[in-house]
């Protein structure tokens, strides 16, 4: 990776030496320090006090065995980790992610973005992230039951809800957080919001579990909006996924006036030309915990299932919201898009697009919404959530959506505003970078350097 600030390049080439293995790491870590040049190049005082060069560095890394005992009786080992990114602006805060890909290099992928992700928001919450290699998928309610009472026996040395607060992401989600939670609550005696995304009956808010997906199309409106006259209305609508967030995209982008026509799993997908029926992907997904490769049987409207997950890329549409996983769309799927003729790809997952799609996005003129911008309507909601565990209160579901409309809007013009302060008119990606950034950087350089 080539930069032309001195600095940024000594910063990255360091980096790589140290971690040539964390793949997933360096490149999210790369389009960052990329969009930070002209930053740099103004603001001599982030080089004089190393600023990039602490921000790269994990402020603490937890790495402990998860040792549960199976249905049948075997005793499994899985990794748990935590990774403390940044607490600049306030605790940690990020997701724990359980799925068999859970390495170091994806968690400090994702602690590192969360650091962005957060400060965009406006709230204050710092960046981290956790998880373990364990694969909820195929195990009984009993078995996650006691892998999450085990990771939590661990963690919650390390977690508080001044110090750091996790949530779900990709294989977490409210039943997970309810045993984690329980088993936090055993151990210390204490009813806190340490965990966001609870259940409605002890601590959760509401709008949590729809925010990612909704706040994912409040950005898109609203850029679409601002920067091309345009919105979802009468658009056709490619989404993959069929997690969490798709489902929640599907339905704010369906209620705007959009066309969801797709959805997938990591096995394949599915194109339905009139318009996907959420009410059968929940019941498949949320209720039976299966796949989408059930939904045409069960939705009988003439839509068809494909084998593979990158197809779903060529399928034509205008708007493309990937809400899948991290890499998902590369070089070759950013073409199709582009041959489709799309107006704008905004990112549910993180990190869903590689360095080359992003590239021919960019090339194309296509509105391209970064994950870090995009998708903060998830953590947004649960910093929510965490004030309302503090004053002991619940807000009503418009309370909490009216906030999460606000913010959406405010980390779109805050994009375009830091873009435009350095010459980047219009441009959603390295502005979401600089908004976000800045804000850290400045508390980094007030609290000063530790000897
Ligand atoms: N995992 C989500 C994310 O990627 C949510 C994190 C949270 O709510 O703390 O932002």
């Amino acid at each position: 990776m080539k930069f032309k600030s001195n600095y940024l390049q000594e910063v990255y080439d360091g980096l790589e030496k140290h971690y040539p293995e964390q793949k997933e790491f360096l490149e999210a870590v790369g389009e960052v320090l990329m969009s930070l040049e002209p930053v740099v190049a103004k603001n001599p005082k982030l080089e004089e006090d190393n600023v990039i060069g602490r921000l790269v560095e994990p402020e603490r890394v937890i790495l402990f065995r998860v040792p549960w005992i199976d249905d049948n009786g075997k005793v499994q080992v899985n990794r748990g980790y935590r990774v403390q990114f940044n607490s600049a602006i306030g605790p940690y805060k990020g997701g724990l992610r359980f799925h068999p890909t859970v390495n170091l290099s994806i968690l400090k992928f994702l602690g590192f973005e969360q650091i962005f992700k957060n400060s965009l928001t406006g709230l204050p919450i710092g960046g981290g992230k956790g998880g373990s290699d364990f694969d909820p998928k195929g195990k009984s309610d009993r078995e996650v039951m006691k892998f999450c009472q085990s990771f939590m026996t661990e963690l919650a040395k390390h977690i508080g809800a001044d110090t750091d607060v996790p949530a779900g992401d990709i294989g977490v989600g409210g039943r997970e957080i309810g045993y984690l939670y329980g088993q936090y609550k055993r151990i210390r005696n204490e009813f806190t919001g340490v965990l966001t995304g609870k259940g409605l009956t002890y601590g959760g808010s509401l709008a949590r579990t729809e925010a990612t997906g909704f706040g994912l199309c409040y950005y898109t409106e609203e850029a679409l909006k601002t920067l091309k006259n345009d919105s979802f209305k009468g658009k056709t609508v490619v989404i993959s996924g069929s997690g969490n967030v798709a489902i929640y995209a599907c339905q704010k982008a369906t209620e705007l006036g959009g066309k969801v026509i797709t959805m997938s799993d990591s096995n394949g997908y599915v194109v339905a030309p009139n318009g996907i029926k959420l009410d059968v992907v929940k019941q498949i997904k949320e209720v039976e915990r299966g796949r989408i490769k059930e939904y045409p049987a069960r939705a009988n409207d003439g839509s068809e299932y494909h084998e593979g997950c990158s197809g779903v890329w060529g399928t034509k549409a205008d708007i493309y919201l990937p809400c899948a996983t991290q890499n998902e769309i590369d070089g070759e799927s950013a073409k199709k898009i582009v041959a489709n003729g799309a107006i704008a790809v905004c990112e549910g997952s993180n990190m869903p697009s590689t360095p080359e799609a992003i590239e021919e996005y960019k090339k194309a003129g296509i509105m391209f919404g970064p994950a870090k911008a995009a998708n903060a309507g998830g953590v947004a909601t649960s910093a929510l959530e965490m004030s309302q565990n503090s004053e002991r209160l619940s807000w009503t579901f418009e309370e909490v959506d009216e906030k999460l409309q606000g913010i959406m809007k405010n980390i779109v013009h805050n994009s375009i505003d830091a873009a435009a302060r350095y010459g980047c008119d219009g441009d959603l990606q390295i502005g979401a970078n600089i908004a976000g950034f800045e804000k850290v950087a400045n508390a980094m350089l007030a609290q000063g350097i530790a000897y």
